[in-house]
């Protein structure tokens, strides 16, 4: 197979050709759809100096938007074509151009198995995408996991939620950030993962997701995303899966405690403070805010470190203007437009944009009574009004104030208590100009909220460390230079953003086991993983290091 990268249409030049017919993204997807194929092989042909017919087949591995030039704007494509092996030799040989070169299939492989016995299934604390994909693949490989979730069923969890968000009546383990499906689920559902996929394993996690119904796009969009929507018929779907195979989903299953034998190895854990699970292997997929776990945890004296994250607030900028600015001519018949945009302060802190989500929702996103924690998400569709994105500053353990392992997850507390008094248990919000004057707004200017949890005006100097505002002011006004209105007067700040990521790393040697023999700490809240696809990839390392160790009850398996 040849692999020809920067394969690039001009999608201006076929918009302004059709510009009558072409009134919105729908029809102008219908049309391009209709086109791709066509104008990628030619332009294959083009490339390779070969016949329409010599070409047995071809695939798109990756396709991106090039609007760095306004007027001319490309998709940008990179393909696989399969012309026959000899022809293939022939033609690279022949063609100078050394971007096409001959490439094979990057397949995802499992190690050889380990052949210990395990005398219980393996345990998975957590079913967020780490445990959820460590789950799978478990269970895909003959060995009947057991998943322990604290948090509800999706069905059950998304009522929750929506109570929530309409009546302010938090429930501790059925929330924006606990339960089936974890902190994901409710979330714009961006795949994108900034690592390169030498082993195949992000390639295998999106394989994953449309075999259990994701959009077979995600495949090869350079940013792909699900939204809150699809995912929440994905996660069942991967649930009901693990269940057939003879995996155990279980649901408000809290592991409260942990028991070893002599050894010091993991013989068992406690449910519910309760029943106790033997197992010698226990996956502890946690997640960024299970903070009595981690509390566990330190006691049992499993390693743990401080880890840097960043804090910050939300901001809502009109999404017709972002994608005036991304697109030009084109924003209307091209998909919302996103933006990553960083600045560097004077006083040497970063401040950069975080998880934006196009046409998308703010979201009271607390998960602790008398808290206030926002984050964003959206629907598939993107369609909301509104593009919101976090905007936050680095925050580093010397920040913390204390060399308690646990004390970023204080750091956080403290101002997410704030944040709650200053919004009077609503998200406090505020518009840039009054921010800047660090006075409290009275009303909204051009632009609404579109938010899901009820708002009140608050002062966010009033809940957020000094060096952040401070960095802040500096930053969104810097980056207006970058996105014109970026600080516009009424652009709308909600506070505060502080789980972008876990702050605290539980230590894991080569097997990837803890200090505790048969621990083995897993995704973002154990400090390995930094999104959903990140997240999804830890688990199936986790689940190498298993296979790699332990026999599967199983003959038959189905990881192939
Ligand atoms: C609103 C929102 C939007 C987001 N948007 C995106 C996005 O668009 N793209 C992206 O890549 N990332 C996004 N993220 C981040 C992403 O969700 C996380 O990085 C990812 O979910 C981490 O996966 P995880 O499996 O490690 O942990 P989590 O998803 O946090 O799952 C951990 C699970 O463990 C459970 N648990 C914790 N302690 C226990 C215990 N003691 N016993 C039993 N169960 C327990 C929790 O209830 C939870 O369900 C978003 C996060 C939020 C909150």
């Amino acid at each position: 197979m040849i692999r020809i990268p920067q394969v690039k249409v001009n999608i201006s030049e076929i918009y302004q050709k059709n510009i009558d017919t072409c009134k919105d993204r729908t029809s102008w997807e219908r049309l391009y759809q209709k086109e791709e194929a066509l104008l990628l092989r030619k332009k294959i042909c083009k490339l390779l100096r070969c016949k329409p017919g010599e070409i047995q087949d071809f695939c798109i591995v990756k396709r991106s938007i090039d609007a760095r030039k306004k007027k001319e704007i490309f998709y940008t494509y990179s393909v696989d074509v399969a012309l026959g092996t000899e022809k293939e030799k022939r033609i690279c040989s022949k063609i100078k151009n050394k971007v096409c070169q001959i490439k094979k299939k990057l397949v995802y492989q499992v190690p050889m198995q380990g052949q210990a016995l395990l005398s219980n299934p393996p345990v998975i604390v957590g079913f967020g995408p780490a445990g959820m994909f460590c789950a799978l693949m478990l269970a895909k490989a003959g060995y009947c996991p057991l998943v322990l979730e604290q948090g509800k069923k999706v069905e059950d969890r998304v009522k929750d939620v929506e109570n929530f968000w309409k009546t302010g009546k938090l429930e501790p383990w059925s929330n924006v950030q606990f339960g089936e499906g974890g902190a994901g689920t409710f979330s714009d559902g961006k795949l994108n993962c900034s690592v390169k996929d030498t082993t195949g394993r992000i390639r295998k996690v999106l394989e994953l997701f449309v075999e259990h119904g994701a959009p077979a796009e995600i495949l090869y969009q350079q940013k792909p995303h699900i939204g809150t929507d699809a995912l929440c018929k994905i996660v069942k779907n991967i649930r009901t899966h693990i269940e057939e195979l003879g995996g155990i989903v279980t649901f408000e299953s809290k592991v409260t405690d942990l028991k070893y034998n002599a050894a010091g190895a993991l013989q068992a854990v406690q449910v519910n403070g309760q029943d106790w699970i033997s197992t010698q292997v226990a996956v502890f997929a946690i997640g960024h805010s299970a903070r009595d776990t981690f509390a566990c945890m330190q006691a049992h004296g499993l390693q743990m470190e401080q880890k840097p994250f960043a804090v910050g607030v939300r901001v809502e900028h009109p999404q017709k203007k972002i994608n005036q600015h991304q697109y030009g001519d084109m924003a209307k018949v091209l998909p919302p437009a996103d933006y990553k945009v960083t600045y560097h302060t004077q006083k040497d802190r970063s401040v950069f944009s975080f998880c934006m989500c196009p046409g998308g929702f703010v979201v009271n996103a607390s998960s602790e009574a008398g808290g206030m924690v926002v984050n964003g998400m959206s629907n598939h569709d993107r369609g909301e009004e509104n593009a919101n994105s976090a905007m936050v500053v680095n925050v580093l353990p010397e920040d913390f104030g204390s060399e308690d392992v646990l004390a970023g997850v204080a750091f956080q507390r403290k101002w997410e208590a704030l944040a709650y008094q200053e919004g009077k248990g609503k998200i406090p919000v505020q518009l840039w100009k009054d921010f800047k004057e660090k006075k409290q707004s009275t009303r909204y200017g051009d632009l609404q909220p579109v938010h899901r949890g009820e708002n009140e005006f608050g002062n966010l100097w009033n809940c957020l460390p000094t060096f952040v505002s401070e960095a802040l002011l500096e930053g969104i006004a810097a980056l207006d230079g970058k996105i014109p209105g970026f600080a516009d007067p009424d652009v709308i700040l909600s506070g505060v953003e502080t789980r972008t990521s876990s702050p605290v790393r539980i230590l894991r040697d080569e097997t990837l086991q803890s200090n505790k023999a048969g621990i083995y700490p897993c995704g973002e809240g154990a400090g390995y993983a930094g999104g959903i696809t990140s997240a999804a990839v830890d688990g199936i390392k986790i689940f190498e290091a298993i296979y790699s160790k332990y026999q599967s009850k199983k003959e038959k398996v189905e990881y192939e």
